[in-house]
């Protein structure tokens, strides 16, 4: 009978999601360690500005050195991350440790780059958001031209009221919002209209095959041309042979990220990369090796 079926589809089930919550559980407690213990670290990894060749900018990406499998990368464990609630603590966490690194950089007499920090959906929804932002900022006395945020496309898919607000906040805070993994949320873009959004990310599957897949050309001719009328500029991401970084440069897009200019650096990667007494604040087009 179905009650019997029922009942035999639970039996199996049961010991399954015991186990997963059992798993869910014990995340919880290594992510809540984990911002205790200073087992995350941020890698920076530059863009480059396309005509100039000059970096403009650094992204803040996390990572985790879990202490028994090794180090995660995001893509491991933000959505989880996400899903048990723990993601406004995490990204606060990098939001902080971007700002006091950048002060670092000033005292150290860095150039002054824009360091981009990805924030998710949930926090900026949060009606904390502004505030834990506000404070990171005087905390580290750290200029609003100096950050940038990353939001991708389909968090912007569920722009709700407050988010609405959060953007027009950050557009009189002076802090320019990147549209990252553009062209993957299947939006309305009515979004592009706010007046925060400064950039658009191109997402790196359409940079991939460049220039060689005819539709991923029209599609990026095609985002580049929006983005100019629109009065946003652009970065590509992904790049990673010399034949993709041309066709964008010529196709004018603004800015270029991708392992043919730099992978992620640890921060004292970076400053040996960008130190002006020791290398012209200018990247090789030759893949660097792999670090990290
Ligand atoms: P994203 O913001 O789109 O970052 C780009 C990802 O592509 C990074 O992966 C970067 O290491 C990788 N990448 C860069 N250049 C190349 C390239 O030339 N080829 C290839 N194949 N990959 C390249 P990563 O560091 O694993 O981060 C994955 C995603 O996790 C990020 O995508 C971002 O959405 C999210 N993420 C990273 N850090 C944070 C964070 O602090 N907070 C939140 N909420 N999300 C984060
Ligand atoms: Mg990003
Ligand atoms: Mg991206
Ligand atoms: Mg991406």
């Amino acid at each position: 009978t179905a009650k019997s079926s029922e009942r035999n589809a639970l039996r199996f089930y049961t010991p399954l999601m015991q186990a997963n919550a059992r798993q869910r559980l014990q995340l919880v407690s290594e992510l809540r360690r984990a911002l205790a213990n200073d087992e995350f670290s941020l890698r920076y990894q530059p863009s480059m500005d396309l005509r100039s060749g000059h970096i403009e900018a650094v992204e803040a990406l996390l990572r985790w050195q879990h202490p028994e499998r090794g180090e995660l990368s995001p893509g491991e464990f933000i959505p989880v991350a996400e899903s048990l609630g723990l993601i406004r603590s995490i990204d606060e966490w990098v939001l902080r440790a971007a700002c006091a690194q950048i002060r670092e950089w000033d005292r150290a007499g860095m150039p002054k780059f824009r360091v981009a920090v990805n924030v998710s959906a949930r926090w900026l929804a949060h009606p904390a958001f502004i505030s834990g932002l506000g404070k990171a900022m005087r905390d580290f006395q750290i200029p609003s031209r100096r950050l940038a945020l990353e939001i991708t496309e389909g968090a912007m898919l569920r722009l709700g009221d407050e988010t609405q607000r959060t953007m027009h906040v950050l557009h009189e805070l002076g802090i320019e919002v990147a549209i990252d993994d553009f062209g993957t949320g299947y939006s309305s873009m009515a979004y592009l209209k706010l007046p925060s959004v400064s950039w658009l990310k191109i997402d790196r599957s359409f940079v991939t095959s460049l220039p060689h897949d005819a539709n991923d050309v029209a599609i990026v001719e095609a985002i580049l041309a929006m983005a100019r009328s629109l009065g946003l500029r652009t970065i590509a991401e992904g790049i990673e042979h010399e034949a993709q970084h041309e066709f964008l440069r010529k196709a004018g897009c603004d800015e270029g990220q991708g392992y043919l200019y730099s992978y992620p650096l640890p921060a004292a990667a970076l400053e040996r990369l960008l130190n002006p007494r020791q290398t012209p604040a200018r990247l090789s087009l030759v893949p660097p090796k792999q670090q990290s």
